[in-house]
């Protein structure tokens, strides 16, 4: 074995393909609905005509397509050689601090542009966009991450972006909105007076922090209500977002070649699954196909604990009962988080795919309090140098305690993460571990089934 740090790939080494896991899926479609999206007010499986008001056409026939491969455009594949591919580096500086016979290998994302894996995504969603001649996207952002990813890819392919950014973040965290607003995008505080939902939620609650949910509906009213010219962008949750990030997956792999190691454990943290699925995807087919026996960990907040006490049932995409349903884990859509500082991480459901690959047993899902990410995040931090961001740290702290667990048991295991962003933008959240000043939070499961008390009922024909 080498004694190399860094796998880096040539631009010429950037998969031509995404890895599309549809027809790979364990399960019978008929029976879990992964696939199922549903019209929000008939409940019946929604038409394409019904979803072209929101999505491009191409992105919907991204979603039900049952090709294993599929062609990522050139022009698509040209901006992602801005930054990728993207290193996969062996944490040897880590490995000797934990005295850990296992070797750890993450991927690291943060070297996009905005500093996060969204812009896999966000660059192939503005192309679909543009080439079917929308003028705009609208879109919600929690943190910031995913809405500096599309206005950058708005701008790349000279489309308007309009941002409904969770108001407690757009207060507390000016930068991402400045991030935004250098793109070019305009940056709105959910809820917002520029939609009729946003003015029903602040007449109920003016001082309203907002959530992912609520900016959603807005984004998807401001869409649905512009005659065509706007479509609306989600950065994460739905099949094509996942199959988007699989380029992180499959450069993975060609790097465990290079490195001539192949993980055991694979790691990634999950807000609505897109970091997770695209990292992990490539490396299931693996087990699906070659019979490999990797396992999956999907890391999750205990303040958002939708994997691991979420109901596994059909939910609205969002607060106003207006974006699509599908069947997937969720903590309800009315589901209010706690400001807790892994912004990526509180939606209330989780991708379907996740949702049922877990429901199956192909993955496994932990949760974990953000005072101890924070713990594992400076770990990670002293040790190799990159401060990660808060969301990522839940995959750092449980690739820690499977590094620990590999020197109690003295056995020498690969154990790969995605490192899916830097934490540049939330050294706020540090100052506060630094000084301890942050809590731990459970969120209670009373609330949960108060919150998943009023799923729609669903029946599958
Ligand atoms: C948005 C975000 C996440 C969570 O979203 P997923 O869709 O689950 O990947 C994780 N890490 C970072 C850095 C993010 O920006």
């Amino acid at each position: 074995m080498s004694d190399q740090y860094k796998f880096t790939l040539e631009e010429s080494e950037i998969p031509t393909s995404w890895y599309n896991i549809n027809p790979d899926m364990p399960v019978n479609p008929a029976e879990t609905a992964w696939n199922a999206v549903l019209h929000p007010g008939t409940q019946e499986p929604a038409t394409p005509e019904f979803l072209s008001v929101l999505f491009p056409m191409k992105f919907i026939m991204e979603a039900v397509s049952m090709d294993r491969w599929i062609e990522i455009p050139e022009p698509v594949r040209d901006i992602y050689k801005l930054w990728r591919p993207s290193p996969l580096i062996r944490a040897r500086r880590l490995e000797k601090a934990l005295d850990t016979p296992a070797h750890i290998y993450y991927k690291y994302e943060g070297v996009s542009p905005v500093g996060s894996h969204k812009p896999n995504t966000a660059i192939a969603q503005a192309f679909y966009a543009k080439e079917e001649g929308v003028k705009a996207f609208t879109t919600e952002t929690g943190a910031g991450q995913w809405g500096s990813a599309l206005a950058m890819a708005c701008n790349f392919f000279d489309i308007d972006c309009h941002v409904y950014m969770v108001k407690v973040s757009y207060e507390q965290k000016p930068y991402r909105r400045v991030m935004m607003e250098t793109y070019g995008a305009e940056v709105t505080p959910s809820p917002s007076d520029k939609t009729q939902y946003g003015q029903s939620v602040l007449a109920e609650n003016p001082d309203s922090p907002g959530s992912l949910g609520i900016a959603i509906s807005e984004a998807v009213e401001a869409a649905v209500t512009s005659d065509g010219k706007y479509k609306y962008s989600l950065g994460s949750v739905l099949g094509p977002v996942l199959m988007h990030q699989t380029v992180v997956g499959l450069e993975a792999l060609k790097q465990f070649e290079k490195a001539d190691e192949y993980p055991d454990v694979v790691i990634g943290c999950v807000g609505g699954g897109s970091n997770f699925g695209g990292f992990a995807f490539p490396f299931l087919h693996k087990n699906f196909t070659e019979g490999t026996k990797t396992r999956f960990v999907a890391v999750e907040p205990t303040a958002c604990p939708t994997l691991t006490k979420g109901k596994y049932a059909f939910d609205y995409g969002d607060s106003a009962k207006s974006a699509p349903i599908v069947k997937m884990h969720t903590l309800g859509h009315s589901f209010v988080p706690p400001g807790i500082h892994a912004g990526g991480l509180r939606y209330h459901g989780m991708a379907p795919h996740i949702s049922s690959l877990h429901d199956n047993g192909d993955i496994e899902a932990i949760a974990l309090d953000q005072v101890s990410t924070f713990e594992g995040a400076l770990q990670f931090a002293r040790a190799e140098g990159i401060v990660p961001a808060p969301e990522s740290s839940h995959a750092v702290k449980a690739t820690i305690d499977e590094a620990l667990k590999c020197k109690e048991e003295g056995t020498s295991k690969v154990i790969a993460f995605n490192l899916s962003g830097h934490g540049f933008f939330d050294l706020a959240a540090y100052d506060e571990y630094l000084h301890d000043n942050l809590v731990i939070y459970e969120y209670p499961q009373a609330e949960i089934e108060k919150a998943t008390a009023d799923l729609p009922e669903v029946q599958l024909g």
